[in-house]
């Protein structure tokens, strides 16, 4: 079988064997290659041990840089191609989860890939015999479309659990299903996923999420209990009626709809599947016994800031996500001075994103409700186009007046009052723009600092 590969990996393969050294390349990158995508990174795998390696390829003059030696990696730069060489290796003991707690090297290609996670990770090919080397008959799984754990499944999940969020993640990213021993594995060690660091949970996540097939992975999640070992806050909304007639769905099965029309952008995805965590916490029944979430986007903007600390995304995503979350209820018959209001609070750059996440909500009803409100969408859509064309000042810096003049027209020493009364100001000219005038505004600043202080006199 020929597989074509950049030439930098055949020279780094000859070159080992020149050294009497064996040289296959392995793992994600002969997977990608059979199935016709371009693979994201090399891996080579040789019995020559990490100094060796760095011994052959220094001395040829390429760059070497030891990334892993301890675990028997170490990175060489074909011109500017890095490949990650690693010494053919067994592990035992996960004992910490994270990291096999002893590396043994072998001589054999054979044991090293049936250390391997799935069946087609577990190739390898070398590229100068052009001889596959597929014991575990990753072939057929990649015909087939499975994803396949090497060995036994059960003990390879308790070795190492994150293989069990990778087994989804591969699903999404490959359109693969998952074997059926593989998926009873997962299903009763779960729970084991808690034993993972929120850092490596979070980027395999992060890489389903914006999957060709991420629904795929999504209700695979469901399936295997996954979902509510990174999320338990979810699993309040399973089953979940919610009682009125614009819902054809539960709570979770609504958002699970819901991100189907989701664009592949993470902070759209993260807050459609946050959007409504805090519902059951916030139902209550009307008299006519329909189901009311009074306060829900609120409180679950709470609850989302809280389950992505823990798995420790960064401010900044917290951040957009947290407005996403409590802005996703907006109004579609709000009026221009709302819509003001509202991309003043979210911003220019974030308000394209709550369009998404609305948007997705809006289609994830009953149908009836579905045709109702993408009518209104549109209308609103068409308002905010207008409201984003009239050059209004939209945020704080753009207010006529600034902190310095209003403290030299008030005589309002510097402190926190400067800012109640700019904030005052702002809000009128989102009420109305033509508010947006320097002697209007400071003889405004005066009227609000008069009131303010008949305020504090009279309490
Ligand atoms: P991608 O790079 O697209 O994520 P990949 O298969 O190359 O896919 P890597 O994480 O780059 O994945 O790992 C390279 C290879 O190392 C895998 O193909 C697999 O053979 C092996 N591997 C990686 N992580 C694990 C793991 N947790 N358990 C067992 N084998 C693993
Ligand atoms: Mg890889």
């Amino acid at each position: 079988m020929e597989l074509v590969l950049p030439e930098e990996v055949r020279d780094a393969c000859r070159l080992l064997n020149r050294h009497r050294k064996q040289a296959f390349v392995v793992g994600g990158g002969i997977r990608d290659l059979v199935l016709g995508m371009q693979p994201q990174d090399w891996d080579l795998a040789t019995d020559a041990r990490p100094r060796e390696v760095e011994r052959i390829f220094g001395g040829a003059g390429f760059r070497v840089v030891p990334t892993g030696v301890k675990y028997g990696t170490v990175t060489v730069y074909m011109n500017d191609l890095p490949l990650e060489i690693t010494t053919f290796r067994v592990e035992s003991n996960y004992s910490d989860f994270r990291r096999p707690s002893q590396v043994n090297f072998v001589a054999d290609v054979k044991a090293d890939l049936g250390r391997r996670d799935f069946t087609i990770n577990a190739l390898a090919y070398d590229p100068l015999r052009y001889h596959l080397c597929d014991p575990y008959h990753g072939m057929r799984d990649l015909i087939k479309e499975i994803i396949r754990a090497v060995g036994d499944a059960e003990e390879r999940f308790s070795e190492d659990p994150l293989r069990m969020l990778r087994a989804v993640r591969f699903a999404a990213e490959l359109g693969f299903s998952i074997d059926e021993k593989t998926k009873h594995a997962i299903i009763r060690n779960a729970e084991l996923l808690n034993r993972i660091s929120a850092e490596r949970i979070r980027d395999e996540l992060n890489r389903l999420l914006l999957a060709p097939h991420f629904q795929r992975g999504l209700e695979y999640l469901l399936e295997f209990g996954l979902l509510f070992v990174i999320f338990p806050e979810l699993k309040e909304g399973w089953l979940f009626s919610q009682y009125h007639p614009s819902h054809r769905y539960t709570v979770l099965a609504h958002t699970m709809e819901a991100m189907r029309y989701t664009p592949p952008i993470l902070k759209v995805r993260l807050a459609v599947l946050l959007h409504d965590v805090a519902k059951p916490r916030c139902f209550s029944r009307g008299d006519d016994g329909r189901g009311h979430f009074y306060g829900h986007a609120l409180a679950g903007a709470e609850m989302a800031e809280q389950i992505m600390r823990r798995l420790h995304y960064s401010k900044r995503l917290i951040r957009d996500v947290v407005v996403l979350v409590r802005e996703h209820m907006l109004a579609l018959e709000m009026g221009p001075a709302a819509q003001r209001r509202l991309v003043a609070r979210v911003g220019k750059e974030l308000l394209p994103h709550l369009l998404s996440v609305r948007r997705a909500d809006i289609l994830a009803h009953s149908l009836k409700q579905v045709v109702r409100s993408l009518d209104e969408y549109d209308v609103f859509i068409g308002r905010l186009e207008k409201t984003l064309a009239e050059k209004i000042p939209l945020v704080m810096r753009d207010l006529a007046v600034s902190g310095r003049d209003i403290m030299e027209a008030t005589a309002v020493p510097p402190g926190p009052l400067v800012g109640k009364i700019l904030r005052k100001l702002w809000e009128e000219v989102l009420d109305d723009p033509h508010c947006n005038s320097r002697e209007y505004l400071l003889e405004r600043a005066k009227r609000i600092l008069e009131r303010d202080d008949a305020g504090r006199g009279a309490g």
